[in-house]
């Protein structure tokens, strides 16, 4: 059974599809008056930040109070860390806390593996580095399964800041899992070899999202992450919103039924116009509440429904 989530390699197409149908059940429990489960009460999970984080943090803070449990939060600035306490010092006074489960958001890739070794509790990756978000791919399928049925079948373009970004690298494991078509589009110094085919086979890349708008289902804009780049990798923002940013004629190029994602914080004019932005096919604010659920499956299944 499955005690991490680290990456989107940990999850086979059964246990993705469980977590998939849990969020629905989960879903429901947003409707209601009062939104709260005692599925995890008694059951303690930390919220370990290194990085900034608005909407994931907050999104993982509310699943795990709606299954009741009790939630600490603790962000790298004003504490220990901020005095050089090592991850492992900090793992090790969590884990004399009792914590059951530690969500953890790092600028390190693979800060979450390293952590899974030293607690006993259950380690959920919220974000490493540029490696991995498995939770955001998760409530990206969850989204597409919603808003278009399934997800085997579906052509879905990955577009944009392909190299920084972990949300990327978790929904091409997870959407090969799940049987989708998933073509990575970039400038070429944005898209790195180690990406596509070679981490899931069947995955294609292309430099021209004009020529693949129009088959298809999908296009998940991502953020370009300017704060990663210590380099220039294309000309100017104007040079890269003309040839890689969604704006109006350019979504008209889809086909009727396809969907605009995209994981947030949008820079809006630059990998997305605000018209795409706050147009009905875009699920953006969608994925947000969808992350709710998912999540709350996530903790759910991992601290105790799986066993
Ligand atoms: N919020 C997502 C992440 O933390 C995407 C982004 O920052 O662009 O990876």
């Amino acid at each position: 059974m499955l005690k991490h989530l680290l990456s989107g390699a940990d999850l086979d197409a059964a246990t993705a599809t469980l977590i998939l149908d849990t969020a629905a059940e989960m879903a429901t429990v947003a409707g209601r008056e009062v939104k709260k489960l005692p599925a995890l009460r008694g059951r303690t999970v930390v919220n370990l930040f290194y990085e900034d984080s608005t909407r994931t943090r907050i999104s993982f803070e509310a699943a795990a109070k709606r299954l009741s449990a009790d939630v600490i939060n603790f962000s790298a600035k004003g504490s220990s860390v901020s005095k050089g306490e090592s991850l492992k010092d900090t793992a090790l006074t969590l884990q004399a806390m009792g914590a059951d489960a530690v969500v953890i958001r790092h600028p390190a890739s693979g800060a979450p593996h390293r952590l899974a070794n030293w607690v006993e509790g259950s380690v959920l990756n919220a974000g490493d580095g540029t490696h991995e978000h498995p939770t955001q791919a998760l409530l990206d399928a969850y989204t597409m399964r919603a808003r278009l049925g399934r997800i085997a079948g579906l052509s879905v373009a990955v577009v944009g800041d392909v190299l920084h970004s972990r949300v990327a690298r978790s929904n091409v494991l997870l959407l090969a899992t799940l049987g989708a078509k998933v073509t990575l589009v970039g400038p070429p110094t944005l898209i790195p070899v180690d990406i596509g085919a070679a981490l899931a086979p069947g995955t294609e890349v292309s430099y021209d999202l004009d020529a693949v708008l129009p088959t298809s289902d999908v296009v998940m804009m991502l953020r370009v992450q300017r704060e990663r780049m210590a380099d220039s990798y294309f000309p100017s923002a104007r040079e890269y919103a003309r040839r890689y940013g969604l704006d109006g004629p350019r979504m008209a190029r889809l086909p009727d039924h396809a969907i605009v994602m995209h994981p947030g914080p949008m820079n809006r004019g630059m990998e997305i116009a605000p018209e795409v932005a706050d147009s009905p096919r875009s699920t953006i604010v969608e994925q947000v509440a969808n992350g709710v659920s998912v999540r709350m499956a996530v903790l759910y299944l991992l601290l105790g429904g799986m066993h």
